[in-house]
């Protein structure tokens, strides 16, 4: 396995592969795409093409260092976890404090010399967290990288975004796309159009019926948005109104984040999303 593994995510592949050959990919770098691309997996791999022993920007997956990461047990990676158990999103004040800055402080001890840290899901971190990580970021050390992976990356406080390299990955699964981008414009139609409460109900139940169609629904209905967006919106969807249901979108992949029922989340979803105008009146 290598990075090249990922080449259907798009030109951006090759272009990180030559960043890590020329050894300038960055300090703290995000890692931003949809839920359809795997920025995990992604992450080992550009990590593995930057220590491997044999094949820098690729990975050889047999010298010792591509095989502790595929193994998990490198020593200077730490992957952290948000705690499902918490009641509030992302990753606390005191997770960051007593995980993360300790990892930073202590020096690499692999051979390799670099101690790597990858945060997933980097965007549901809430402020205070986000000012936590910014002090982080502000007292750069040598030899630490930080990964911050995001599905949306304005998410995140504009000084982190700064001091960061962004990939932005634009990807869909085109097959599963495909599946659900009818649906989602059908939907949108029905927003548009205030689609009384039953046909709105019945069409999300007909289409919907896995956490992961609410997901694929919701990132295919994004697209189409960020579409109309770039073009200033139509005669359908003032700005306003295509910012509003973004962003309403994104709640609702929180909300899903949190083992909520798809189910309420959807009916969330459609109450807010049928009976909001753009002023946001019922
Ligand atoms: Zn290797």
């Amino acid at each position: 396995m290598s990075i090249e593994k990922y080449e259907e995510y798009g030109p951006l592949i090759k272009r990180i592969k030559e960043s890590i050959q020329k050894d300038n990919f960055g300090q703290t770098i995000i890692i931003e795409g949809s839920s359809a691309v795997d920025k995990l997996s992604l992450t080992l791999e550009i990590i593995k093409g930057e220590i491997c022993h044999n094949e820098k920007g690729s990975s050889c997956d047999k010298c010792i260092a591509c095989k502790k990461v595929d193994k998990g047990n490198y020593e200077d990676l730490l992957i952290i976890e948000s705690d499902s158990k918490r009641k509030t999103k992302g990753y606390s004040v005191s997770q960051l404090r007593e995980e993360v800055i300790p990892f930073l402080q202590r020096k690499p001890i692999s051979k390799e010399g670099i101690s790597v840290l990858i945060i997933p899901e980097a965007d549901s971190m809430n402020e205070a967290s986000q000012d936590t990580l910014l002090k982080i970021l502000e007292e750069p050390k040598e030899n630490r990288q930080i990964f911050l992976l995001c599905e949306n990356s304005e998410k995140l406080q504009v000084t982190v975004r700064s001091r960061s390299s962004i990939y932005r990955i634009n990807y869909m699964d085109i097959d599963l796309e495909n599946s659900m981008i009818e649906e989602s414009k059908t939907f949108l139609n029905m927003i548009y159009k205030k689609e009384d409460f039953f046909t709105v109900k019945n069409f999300l139940e007909e289409n919907i019926k896995s956490k992961e169609d609410l997901v694929l629904i919701i990132d295919a209905m994004e697209l189409n948005l960020r579409e109309i967006l770039i073009k200033g919106g139509n005669q359908f969807f003032s700005l306003n109104r295509l910012i509003d249901i973004i962003n309403i979108l994104e709640e609702t992949k929180d909300i899903l984040r949190y083992n909520i029922s798809y189910k309420y989340a959807m009916k969330n979803l459609f109450l807010t999303l049928t009976y909001y105008d753009d002023k946001g009146n019922i």
